[in-house]
């Protein structure tokens, strides 16, 4: 199958926009989506060079870019479409419906969810302005890939307005199982799953995701399904599990450079000769920080023997802080910082060195690889990048990773020490066997996870789910 072109909707462009003194600055994004879609537009038969076309990605606009010449939005590789909402709309689609109610909700935090009409007003309103930009801009045989929570009503909206597009979705976050769908009111999960329904083929991170999807697919719009296919009076939707992959040489790579290297050296003597746990997210509850502080500690209390020897560098990195329960977690986590602290620190010793920023990549990449442990703890997570990039980083095969049952990687992470989070004493014990392992197991499940890890990159994300698309194709011509 060919297609003319691969146009993106995702909420966040892949460029930030500076201010510059001449007009404006385009800094490219360094995710996986960013590096996803290059490829898979290579795949395509158009990549981002000066004879080919360039990627159409439509995204939000931030109100600034009001004032800036359109034409300047595009870069090497991108062609931007900024969507321009009104500041109240805005607020009600993004910070409200999506990252006060979705968010929580979807990460089994039901109690944080608010539910509130005039959010869904707006995330119905904002959709539509998706909808609008992206007609705009779309042609006959264009591929479209509607990106997460943020978009659930578009791929429907988009199958209306032109019913011949080939439509993508790709779900972010975890779906979760249908008694938390039930939560949310008749209308408002009707709109949500039909909505996610306009697509051809529509991606999660796991097969127990996907499985999830099925199951409200059938509870709320009593739809029938063959396998891995929703039938539709006039066509089939495919859902499956394609887990996200991360551009493994670039951190494989990454953490063998010279700047890299200088930063570790600078750390390792300011950390002093300690063992060193390491973790970073942002922040988030859905993150299980203080449950990880706490397991630490019960670690500190069961082992005095390893006070003075060890340092957990704990990383948070700032995000949503206009919303009340960051606000709070944040002051838990910062308080038991200090408690921890003060509890079992020393005038030479600090048990754990914590900071409220953002990393630079060649310092995430010099932590990722002086540290003996990575502990990664979220007690909800739809996939978890760090921890693979943590791997990744490895070229030495050293290092061990503790990981929560609970993140969509543990399905494939399988040799890393897989815990529950809110069991403090699995934690506690999966330091101290981490602490402790033979730096001949540490290389046997390093290099397992590696090979898993080079062999399911983000290219090979791409291609699969673009080969999905083709699939697709071949069971609707056999159910004519
Ligand atoms: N990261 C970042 N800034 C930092 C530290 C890390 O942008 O200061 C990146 C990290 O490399 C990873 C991403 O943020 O790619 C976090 O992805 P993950 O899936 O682990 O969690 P999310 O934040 O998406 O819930």
């Amino acid at each position: 199958e060919t297609y003319n072109r691969l146009l993106i909707v995702a909420y966040r462009l892949p460029f930030t926009i500076k201010q510059a003194n001449e007009g404006v600055e385009l800094v490219q994004n360094s995710g996986g989506l960013v590096s996803a879609v290059l490829s898979m537009a290579e795949q395509m038969g158009q990549s981002g060079s000066s004879t080919t076309p360039k990627i159409h990605w439509i995204g939000y606009g931030d109100p600034t870019l009001r004032h800036v010449e359109a034409s300047t939005l595009e870069n090497e590789n991108f062609i931007a479409h900024p969507v321009f909402l009104e500041d109240q709309v805005n607020k009600g689609f993004y910070e409200g419906f999506s990252n006060d109610l979705i968010w929580p909700l979807f990460h089994y935090f039901p109690t944080y969810a608010s539910f509130r009409d005039s959010d869904f007003m707006n995330y119905q309103q904002a959709n539509m302005r998706f909808l609008e930009e992206l007609t705009a801009v779309i042609e006959p045989g264009d591929l479209v890939w509607i990106h997460d929570f943020q978009l659930m009503l578009l791929p429907d909206m988009l199958r209306q307005a032109k019913p011949e597009t080939n439509i993508g979705y790709f779900f972010h976050i975890p779906f979760p199982t249908y008694e938390i769908i039930k939560l949310l009111p008749r209308t408002w999960r009707q709109a949500l799953i039909g909505g996610i329904l306009g697509a051809d083929v529509v991606g999660f991170h796991t097969a127990d995701y996907a499985q999830h999807f099925m199951n409200s697919v059938s509870e709320v719009l009593a739809l029938p399904s063959i396998e891995q296919r929703v039938v539709l009076p006039d066509r089939s939707v495919t859902v499956g599990a394609f887990p996200i992959g991360i551009d493994f040489n670039k951190f494989d790579l990454g953490g063998q450079t010279d700047e890299v290297l200088d930063i570790k050296k600078r750390y390792e003597s300011l950390l002093g000769d300690t063992s060193v746990i390491f973790s970073v997210d942002r922040l988030d509850y859905a993150k299980g920080i203080t449950y990880r502080l706490q397991g630490y500690e019960r670690f500190l209390n069961q082992n005095p023997d390893w006070h003075d020897k060890i340092t957990f560098v704990m990383t948070v990195v700032p995000s949503r802080d206009k919303i009340v329960q960051y606000q709070e977690i944040k002051r838990e986590i910062e308080e038991t910082v200090g408690r921890i602290n003060g509890l079992f620190g020393t005038i030479g010793w600090r048990p754990i060195v914590y900071s409220y920023m953002s990393l630079s990549f060649p310092e995430l990449l010099a932590l990722y690889t002086l540290c003996d442990v990575a502990l990664i703890t979220p007690i909800r997570d739809g996939m978890n990048l760090v921890c693979k990039e943590f791997v990744a980083s490895r070229h030495d095969c050293r290092g061990v990773l503790i990981l929560s049952e609970l993140a969509g990687a543990a399905q494939e992470m399988t040799e890393a020490l897989i815990i529950n989070p809110t069991d403090t004493q699995e934690v506690a014990s999966a330091i101290k066997k981490a602490l402790t392992m033979d730096p001949g197991e540490q290389e046997r499940r390093m290099k397992f996870m590696r090979d898993h890890l080079q062999n399911h990159n983000v290219f090979r994300w791409s291609y699969n789910f673009l080969s999905a698309f083709d699939d697709a194709a071949t069971n609707h011509s056999r159910l004519e």
